[in-house]
């Protein structure tokens, strides 16, 4: 190789090399922490209340109105950050009747208030703004506006923002830390249409310029991205599920063609229920009720007005996410989104990098649905089959105070590392009542993932530091190693961080063995005979016969 060519490859190794480091880096902006960090003129004050008032219009795809912002103050502060993206645009803040100057840093506004914020006073700003909001290319997995039509030529128009953010449409505290108490939407439309957002209907006014406003009232607390307007030809039919709490009200909203298909189909949501109550505790909401909502993409968790777009078919999207067939045993959007009212509505992360309390234990939610219904089985088979999905690429865990969560493992690597500390604690009663237990302890809380992962080892009883270090803060899947000789079975685990102690199933032919591997060598006597050595296959590992499968 000549000089001239060598000196190209070192370039384009180099260049790889740097393209590589780059892409596992991801490089911050001032924007990311002003969205991702509690600041010092967000943390003075708490969300109580929120009034979004807005006017929707179809025919020039805007949004125009207002939202009440009612806090408490926590400490002394002037300057209150609102957040609201571009190319939506803020046209005064009041408080008191008074005009107040506010200046914009990107997708923040910082308002300079002129009364004296004492501790424990309740305050309010009222927001006003408009704008053509962005539209969604790829709902929901980009945020925005879908401007749609069904097929009868009516408008069809739905909001979509997780991970964007609720700022993308609407002004308030964008980050998931704080949430307000209580929370009125009012949306006002065209009046051949219905709005359908959160909680409940408390009144539709006819207006005289032929638009209704339909007023929606959140009587829990409610994440950001959770908040929702859906705009249609609705039909409206309702059913009662007599759970735990009580009578759950079950409203849904079709869109007119689809209303027999919806009444037979979401009889679904009551076996969800059903599961999950069983599993989880009682629906988080039962105040609010509960909703499905059709909209023209797969769906979202809407928290009380689930959104539902699968098809009225069981799988996701026509597939199996597991490849079993165990995944063609429900309708995975009604089961997923809807777990989410456990974890992601109820109990929701303080920071996106904890995205995984959301995701993690509603992919696992998966299993548990069938382990109801199917059993036990159906349950390993499916949370089994789903690890064809895992990347193993980046941590579970994100990075904190830049809106940044982790890989896209935190559905069924999560999953798979719920199933696996299932198998640790090795009963299922004790299981539930841990589940059950997280649901209580956390309830309508904002939460970090320390506070989930200490609440696991204290009502396990074991340690989880390193479990959760391995699986949430590490990519690498660690490794039994083991050498079988002389009537001796060697063993650690390898490929794995510091102190890594899992206890793990293993089966010498069909009968079965807890060893308690570290990262040193031990050692066991092995049976005196046996063909085959195994790792149960519930646990999310792999293993390493060193010296290959001679035996003397
Ligand atoms: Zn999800």
């Amino acid at each position: 190789m000549n000089k001239k060519i060598s000196r190209v490859w070192i370039c384009i190794i180099l260049f790889l090399r740097l393209t590589a480091a780059t892409a596992q880096t991801p490089v911050f902006t001032h924007q990311d922490t002003l969205r991702g960090t509690i600041t010092k003129e967000r943390i003075w004050w708490d969300l109580t209340y929120y009034h979004l008032n807005i006017n929707v219009n179809p025919g020039d795809s805007t949004i125009k109105g207002e939202n009440l912002i009612q806090y408490r103050v926590l400490e002394t502060g002037q300057l209150l950050q609102v957040d609201l993206q571009p190319p939506m645009e803020i046209t005064k803040v009041i408080q008191d009747n008074s005009s107040l100057t506010f200046n914009r840093d990107g997708n923040a506004f910082f308002i300079e208030l002129t009364k004296p914020q004492n501790p424990n006073d309740i305050n309010e700003v009222i927001v006003f703004y408009q704008g053509q909001p962005k539209v969604s290319v790829r709902p929901p997995w980009q945020g925005g506006l879908t401007w749609e039509k069904d097929a009868n030529g009516k408008d069809f128009v739905v909001t979509t923002c997780q991970g964007d953010g609720a700022s993308l449409w609407w002004p308030n505290k964008d980050h998931p830390y704080d949430e307000p108490d209580s929370m009125l939407i009012s949306v006002t439309v065209p009046d051949h249409l219905f709005d359908v957002s959160n909680g409940r209907l408390r009144r539709i006014d006819q207006n005289s310029d032929h638009t209704k406003t339909f007023h929606w009232f959140v009587s829990n607390p409610i994440n950001n991205y959770g908040v929702n307007i859906n705009i249609a030809d609705y039909v409206h039919f309702t059913d009662k599920y007599q759970g735990e709490n009580g009578e759950l009200d079950c409203d849904y909203y079709v869109l007119r063609d689809n209303l027999e298909k919806a009444k037979k189909h979401f009889k679904e949501a009551n076996r969800m229920l059903e599961a999950f109550e069983h599993w989880f505790g009682p629906y988080p909401f039962y105040e609010d009720g509960y909703k499905l909502v059709e909209v023209p993409y797969p769906g979202m968790e809407h928290q009380s007005s689930v959104t539902y777009g699968n098809g009225y078919k069981n799988g996701y999207g026509g597939r199996d996410v597991s490849h079993t067939g165990w995944g063609f045993k429900f309708d995975f959007i009604i089961v997923h989104e809807s777990g989410h009212e456990w974890f992601a509505n109820s109990i929701t992360n303080r920071d996106a990098a904890d995205m995984w309390i959301h995701e993690s234990f509603t992919a696992y939610s998966e299993n548990l649905f069938l382990n109801y219904f199917y059993g036990q089985e159906a349950c390993n088979e499916y949370v089994i089959g789903t690890r064809e999905n895992i990347r193993n690429d980046r941590p579970i865990i994100g990075i904190y105070n830049v809106n940044y969560p982790g890989s896209g493992d935190m559905y069924y690597k999560g999953a798979n590392v719920l199933h696996t500390l299932r198998q640790i604690v090795n009963d299922d009663k004790k299981w539930r009542d841990i589940l059950r237990g997280i649901n209580k302890t956390f309830y309508h809380q904002t939460v970090t993932a320390i506070q989930i992962e200490d609440y696991l080892s204290e009502h396990t009883g074991i340690n989880l530091a390193a479990f959760f270090d391995q699986y949430l803060r590490d990519n690498r899947i660690p490794i039994l190693e083991y050498i079988i000789r002389d009537n001796k079975f060697r063993y650690r685990w390898n490929n794995c961080v510091r102190r890594f102690n899992m206890k793990l199933k293993v089966y010498f032919d069909q009968t079965d063995q807890w060893l308690n591997p570290t990262t040193r060598w031990q050692e066991i006597d092995s049976p005196s005979s046996f063909i085959k050595f195994q790792v149960d296959p519930n646990f999310y590992v792999a293993s390493f016969n060193l010296v290959g499968e001679v035996k003397e």
